[in-house]
């Protein structure tokens, strides 16, 4: 079902901080990849857990991709939930660890306020380890709300402890746990 002729494209941040994070991010990335066209990729972040029970959290690995997709946005989240629970995810408590989180960023320049999807995300533009990522892929994107640009955004905030770790796929299949202070 498309949802225009003319594709839009949609911008999708990717976390994990349980089991094999990798692995997860590379499904994510595999399956995303068949919801539209020309997908640009970024590198891994690493990133410290925040929210509620933090200490027992181990480290976010985050990722930011880009795709021209024909996708109506309530059909895209609705694909990017059926990848989360491919992945194991489980919805227990807000901000809990989970294998895989996928969320959409941005939309074209698209506004959309239901009760299912807020897009732009509305906290993307203070964090760091979705700006970073995305910087990387759609620095020139214009944030609709805000009318500045991914990259100006990125450049604004401050230091968040984000640290780009590489590629995924120079990425080894398992990057061993460090330990969450
Ligand atoms: P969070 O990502 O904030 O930690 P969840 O991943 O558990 O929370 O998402 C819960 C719900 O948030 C989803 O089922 C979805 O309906 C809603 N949601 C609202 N806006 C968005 C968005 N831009 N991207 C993804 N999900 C969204
Ligand atoms: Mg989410």
């Amino acid at each position: 079902m498309a949802y225009k002729s003319e594709p839009i494209v949609a911008c999708i941040g990717l976390g994990s901080n349980l089991g094999d994070r990798v692995a997860h991010l590379r499904s994510a990335v595999n399956a995303i990849q068949h919801l539209g066209a020309s997908m640009s990729v970024s590198s891994v972040y690493e990133s410290e857990p925040f929210g509620v029970g933090d200490d027992e959290q181990p480290i976010y690995l985050n990722m930011a991709v880009s795709i021209q997709t024909k996708l109506a946005p309530e059909q895209l989240l609705a694909e990017l939930l059926d990848i989360e629970r491919a992945n194991g995810r489980v919805r227990l408590r807000r901000n809990e660890a989970r294998t895989l989180d996928l969320d959409i960023l941005m939309f074209g320049e698209h506004l959309i306020e239901t009760s299912a999807l807020t897009v732009p995300h509305p906290r993307m533009h203070e964090r760091a380890f979705v700006m970073l990522p995305l910087a990387e892929i759609a620095p020139h994107m214009v944030h609709p709300v805000l009318q500045r640009t991914v990259s100006e955004i990125a450049a604004s905030l401050p230091d968040q402890g984000v640290r780009r770790i590489g590629s995924l796929d120079a990425a080894p299949a398992q990057i061993p746990f460090t330990n969450p202070v």
